[in-house]
């Protein structure tokens, strides 16, 4: 193999996937069963940048056996493939957002086209939780803690929370327990899931960018203030 040209979804840069950074197991299955004979190929793929060296796993389930005259022959159709990590569904966050929060967030994600309401039950918990954790809100009901961060934040992000939490069943259900399992459609749950990468975005991630900016700016006038000493 030559490499081969990959966007890993740890770090999102696109990078080169050469031998000595992939590592690849096919599983047969010969045994007869009415579903006919499978192959299931697992691959690890390592991140070439040495800032992210994060391991994708990803597996992919082929219909592959056909025997003509107790001959195998690989006919390779591709019957599913699963992003088992990071699962394919839910963006990448950074570590120091809040393992909770992010927990919450993944599985709201890889449960949301199974069971809408179990994850807009998860996801009401992650932005709770946001909210709770980033803005340092009194714990009551998410609908008086959403109200109480109204006037600190953009007026245009209040304005996504505040239409999310008018949709259907959410809003209806906004004044109750957010571990109360409420029907949903598929999009409304979608609808959370994207409010929770937006304010991810725009508090967590923003922040940290913005100290990280302004550590280095001190960093480096101490730095040259150091050198007008010498
Ligand atoms: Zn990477």
């Amino acid at each position: 193999m030559n490499g081969f040209n990959w966007k890993c979804p740890h770090c999102e840069r696109d990078v080169t996937i050469t031998n000595d950074r992939f590592s690849e197991k096919q599983h047969y299955n010969y045994i007869d069963s009415s579903n006919g004979n499978y192959v299931i190929v697992t691959e690890f793929l390592i991140c070439p940048n040495p800032d992210c060296n994060k391991y994708t796993l990803e597996a992919t389930l082929y219909d592959s056996i056909s025997t003509t005259n107790g001959i195998k022959a690989n006919t390779a159709k591709l019957i599913k493939k699963w992003n088992l990590i990071p699962s394919s569904k839910g963006k990448v966050f950074p570590d120091y957002i809040p393992t909770p929060i992010l927990n919450d967030y993944n599985e709201a994600c890889e449960i949301k086209d199974l069971s809408p309401k179990a994850s807009a039950t998860l996801a009401r918990r992650c932005l709770q939780g946001i909210i709770r954790d980033f803005w340092k809100v009194k714990p009551t009901i998410l609908a008086k803690e959403i109200e109480e961060i109204e006037d600190k934040i953009d007026p245009l992000i209040w304005q996504a929370i505040d239409a999310v939490r008018k949709v259907g069943n959410i809003g209806a259900h906004m004044e109750k327990d957010i571990n109360l399992i409420v029907d949903v459609e598929p999009h409304e749950a979608e609808l959370l899931i994207n409010l929770i990468e937006t304010v991810l975005d725009e508090w967590y991630i923003a922040k940290y960018k913005r100290e990280q900016k302004l550590t280095a700016i001190t960093a480096l006038s101490k730095a040259k203030d150091e050198e007008r000493k010498i």
